[in-house]
């Protein structure tokens, strides 16, 4: 009997060398196809393995990204005119890239003669501008969305209140040039919206914050209220969407702005916010 176990003990380790053989030649051979399928660049093919294996690729992609442009937007209160931009915002192909100029705008674009509609929504970003002459005034309908929000937000101890909603062609183009006289046009752009550019055109964007806690408007620092928490986490029940959320820069081609809000209806804002994404992509132009 002992024998026998001897033997049978003695053939297991022999099978076992056998397969860690198998795998060692397996995996070598899986190494060099890698490296050999990624044109011997070894840096490449690191990517590729440790994409196979989900490995985080942080540091590679971090490598490669540019760093933030100026923009901060903190401190900016006075800038009523909301719509801090980011630096060279929809660069999305080379092509763009090319024709898009330091405040992220196209270059030589001419304002539309007519408002840009995407499955009956309302566009207003730094491709689609709006007419000079297109000038609907507050929506009535976000206007009572918001009212509705803001008693709402009440219960909760918070109290809301729109500091800045409609705002006419002629309105952000005298803010827009007085920043440019005061700050030049490059600093300008980084935290103002050129005329026609400007969401607040359409009479539904609203620029929302705390009543009593004008320190928080149109500040970065309103997204870490406890108020501002309860907008992000309840406006779309509303039809509101925050507009420019943080990551999204390149999509939307603002800095993220904890302060303003887009009236978009209940039903696009809920799915909005479900699926974490921004206006642009959920009318599939981005
Ligand atoms: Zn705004």
């Amino acid at each position: 009997m002992k024998r026998k176990n001897k033997y049978v003990k003695k053939k297991k380790t022999g099978k076992g060398l056998t397969i860690t053989l198998l795998v060692t030649a397996l995996v070598g051979c899986g190494l060099v196809a890698i490296l050999g399928f990624n044109g011997w660049d070894i840096e490449k093919s690191t990517q590729s393995v440790q994409t196979f294996f989900g490995l985080p690729n942080d540091s590679i992609e971090q490598a490669g990204s540019e760093p933030d442009a100026e923009g901060t937007t903190n401190g900016q209160v006075e800038e009523t005119s909301g719509d801090v931009t980011e630096q060279g915002g929809d660069a999305g192909s080379e092509h763009q890239e090319m024709t898009v100029d330091a405040g992220g705008y196209m270059i030589n674009q001419q304002l539309p003669e007519e408002p840009t509609y995407v499955n009956q929504v309302l566009l207003a970003n730094k491709k689609n501008p709006l007419p000079s002459t297109f000038a609907p005034g507050e929506d009535p309908v976000a206007r009572e969305a918001f009212e509705k929000m803001a008693a709402e937000a009440k219960l909760s101890g918070f109290n809301l209140t729109a500091f800045s909603t409609y705002r006419s062609f002629e309105y952000q183009k005298t803010l827009y040039d007085r920043y440019v006289e005061r700050d030049g046009k490059e600093a300008a752009d980084t935290y103002s919206a050129r005329p026609g550019y400007s969401e607040h055109q359409t009479g539904l964007a609203f620029d929302i914050g705390e009543v009593n806690f004008e320190k928080h408007w149109a500040s970065s620092s309103f997204g870490e209220t406890e108020a501002g928490k309860w907008l992000a986490a309840n406006a779309h029940r509303f039809g509101f969407i925050l507009r420019y959320p943080e990551g999204k820069e390149d999509v939307t081609g603002y800095m993220h702005e904890s302060w303003h809000y887009r009236y978009v209806g209940v039903e696009i804002a809920t799915d909005v916010y479900n699926r974490d994404i921004t206006l642009e992509e959920y009318l599939g132009i981005k």
